[in-house]
């Protein structure tokens, strides 16, 4: 049985006092979660450390939005994987498509940062999706194969249980348009066929797949409820509390 995850990716759009107030009106929230959900936030880095400590005891986890492919050393403005790990966090998200946009991040670089996040035992929510281009043309299950073998195929199956998979079409990121529920289960129904081909389906099976893209209260339940779609990673509905809880709280 694979755990529902609900994930909240604050990008750079909340300051500290934004996120004392955001994660203050979370907590509140928090009791309303039901158990068998993983609940993540992930605040900017100079963020991550009040986060943990406001985050103390209440059922929510931190994640860092994205970190260096090198342990240490002369890299000025680069954060590594120790560093993250030092300050008490467990997960980070590698390979958005932001960062493979606007900051170089190609598939062999996120092999590195995966496999340096596995060593400082950082759980990875490794971000893959097509861009509209590939989906008008239909490459895009050809598009997410290979972000998937190139990004995680050196990876042990032990190693690969330690990857949360996050589904996040481009042309749906920020846009107000969501992939259909058909289209979100028909691509995470083919990475875990891509998984199971490479592994085991064993190891397909156990391996957590969200969807993101413009996910919102609205259409949070018929996404979930797909047998393929594990739970969400938000944008822009993750920096209103309430919209959040309410996705969080959505059937699966
Ligand atoms: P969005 O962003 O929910 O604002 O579309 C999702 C993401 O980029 O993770």
């Amino acid at each position: 049985m694979r755990k529902k995850i609900v994930a909240g990716n604050w990008k750079m759009n909340v300051n500290l006092q934004q996120t004392q107030q955001l994660l203050t009106d979370l907590i509140e929230e928090a009791n309303t979660y039901p158990s068998d959900v993983k609940v993540i936030v992930a605040p900017s880095f100079t963020n991550l450390q009040t986060a943990v400590q406001q985050l103390e005891n209440v059922n929510i986890e931190v994640a860092a939005q994205h970190m260096s492919e090198h342990e240490k050393g002369a890299y000025t403005g680069e954060v590594s994987a120790d560093m993250l790990k030092s300050i008490g966090l467990n997960y980070v998200i590698l390979g958005h498509s932001e960062r493979r946009q606007y900051f170089g991040e190609t598939n062999a670089k996120l092999a590195q940062k995966v496999s340096i996040a596995l060593a400082n035992k950082l759980t990875v929510i490794f971000c893959v999706g097509e861009e509209l281009e590939n989906r008008k043309n239909n490459t895009h299950f050809d598009i997410v194969t290979q972000q998937i073998s190139e990004g995680l195929f050196h990876l042990s199956p032990v190693e690969l249980d330690k990857i949360i998979i996050a589904y996040e079409p481009v042309w749906a990121i920020g846009t107000g348009e969501t992939a259909s529920p058909e289209q979100a289960q028909e691509m995470h129904a083919h990475i875990r066929n891509v998984i199971a081909d490479r592994y085991t389906i064993g190891v397909a099976d156990s391996v957590s797949i969200l969807y993101g893209g413009s996910v919102k209260p609205s259409n949070a339940d018929e996404l979930f409820t797909k047998p393929d779609v594990d739970g969400g990673l938000i944008g822009g509905a993750a920096l209103k509390a309430d919209d959040f809880s309410a996705i969080v709280n959505a059937r699966s």
